[in-house]
């Protein structure tokens, strides 16, 4: 039975991280950051060993940094003219200073160290990927899963393995600090411990989530490429908003010939969120001359780009840019910028990706869209009502094939919950007409018994 109930190839390792809880995320980072730890050490150990001395000796920096400013704080709100309060600060002052001038030279340190350690550890995993790839026996490269699990290794494994060094860096760095300035509280006032953790636990989950939210985005890629591998490409794809940005869909159409159809994201600019002031559209594009022409009818004056952005789900950005001298004396420069030099800066993506999101913007108001969007509404209620009325949100056990089980018959139980709440088919429905066979026999007044298997008995 487990195995007519496998879960499906494409969504084994897809989901894991789109839905791991903050706990499991924790669980989970001691053995990933040893396994950087190891890699690294193998891979340049001064530059590890830099990174770790400087990280370290950056967290102290910080912690006496703010020991000293506490002093600075005393000298200031201490009684006496202010002249004289803040001139007993200045040795403090400049001690903080001293502190944070150290804390950024060791950081630029332990940036130069990974910078040196990251292509070192990519190129060995790439190294260990292809000799692994390599050494396989010659049915395995017939195998859809073997090749599945290469394209998630190499797909995904060495892209993260690129930022990983980075984040496991900025993850000591934020540890550290935490530590030290929990260490500088419990000495100025234990009961300001629990303020530092209200204040820390909220932004960590909201971390989590947008971390969530990231992956997400990024699976499409992915499941096209597993899905045209075994032949069963769909030619519409729907899905919700979280998995709509613009270089996958044009990157679905493009490699698979797969129309992505999902709620596009709205403009993000201040002015179209606050429906106040110009926002981008107000703006007209000119990509064969670069140029922008804003509502005032001003011509920009720089054009710049297109930059990548460090998200693979955001579209690379073109800037332009309006100068000082047409912005100042704009009567509507209120409505269009708020920046400190009072000169607008218009930001949008090239001309391909622009064409195919102004396209699907004008679709997504049409009814014929909304329609064939609709389809997705019923599968996102089957969705929900098994999320909220049947608890799939938590496994009852552990393993993948068990909590498929469980779905399974969940499943079960929902379809029979189904048909019990459908209308009795005896009292909705008229008598049915009798046959001819039964008009023969009551014109004859001959007895015929509602079951014709009753008459022998
Ligand atoms: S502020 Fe500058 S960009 Fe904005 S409308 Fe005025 S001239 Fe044009």
């Amino acid at each position: 039975m487990t195995e007519g109930l496998e879960e499906a190839y494409w969504s084994v390792h897809d989901g894991a991280a789109a839905s791991a809880s903050v706990r499991q995320v924790l669980s989970r980072l001691p053995k990933n950051t040893a396994v950087i730890g190891r890699l690294a050490w193998q891979a340049d150990r001064r530059s590890t060993l830099a990174a770790v001395v400087c990280q370290l000796a950056s967290a102290a920096m910080a912690a006496f940094g703010l020991i000293a400013s506490v002093k600075v704080l005393q000298h200031l709100f201490a009684a006496g003219p202010t002249p004289d309060r803040v001139r007993a600060a200045i040795p403090q002052i400049l001690i903080v200073a001293g502190f944070l001038a150290a804390r950024a030279f060791l950081e630029a340190a332990v940036a130069v160290a990974q910078a040196r350690v990251t292509p070192k550890i990519r190129t060995a995993l790439e190294c260990e990927f292809l000799h692994l790839t390599a050494h396989v026996r010659l049915e395995a490269v017939e195998d859809p899963d073997w090749h599945d699990e290469v394209h998630r290794a190499n797909d995904r494994g060495l892209f993260y393995a690129r930022m990983i060094v980075g984040q496991v860096v900025s993850l000591a760095s934020a540890t550290l600090g935490l530590i030290g300035t929990a260490g500088v509280l419990g000495v100025l006032h234990p009961a300001l411990l629990p303020l530092l953790l209200l204040s820390v636990l909220p932004v960590g989950a909201a971390a989590v989530r947008s971390a969530r939210a990231r992956f997400n985005s990024q699976v499409l890629p992915g499941i096209h490429t597993r899905l045209a591998r075994r032949g069963l490409l769909p030619a519409e794809h729907l899905v919700d908003s979280g998995y709509t940005s613009l270089p996958h869909l044009e990157q679905a159409a493009r490699d698979h010939q797969v129309t992505v159809t999902g709620p596009l994201p709205a403009n993000p600019t201040r002015q179209h969120r606050q429906a106040k002031g110009f926002a981008r559209d107000d703006f007209h594009i000119d990509y064969d001359r670069q140029q922008v022409t804003c509502p005032q009818g001003q011509v920009s004056a720089g054009w710049h780009g297109p930059y990548p952005t460090s998200s693979p789900t955001a579209a690379p950005l073109i800037v332009a840019r309006f100068t000082k001298g047409q912005c100042r004396p704009c009567p509507a420069r209120t409505q269009c910028t708020t920046t400190a030099d009072n000169a607008r800066t218009v930001g949008f993506p090239p001309r391909e990706l622009r064409d195919l999101q102004l396209r699907i913007r004008t679709e997504q108001q049409t009814p014929e869209w909304k329609t064939r969007y609709a389809v997705r509404s019923g599968v996102e209620g089957t969705v929900n009502e098994f999320a909220h009325g049947h608890g799939m949100r938590r496994c009852r056990y552990r393993g993948q094939g068990k909590a498929h089980i469980q779905h399974v018959l969940t499943a079960i139980a929902v379809n029979i919950e189904r048909l019990s709440g459908l209308p009795s088919t005896e009292a909705g429905s008229p008598p049915r007409q009798p046959t001819a066979f039964q008009n023969y026999l009551d014109q004859r007044q001959i007895p015929r018994p509602k079951s014709w298997r009753t008459l022998g008995s």
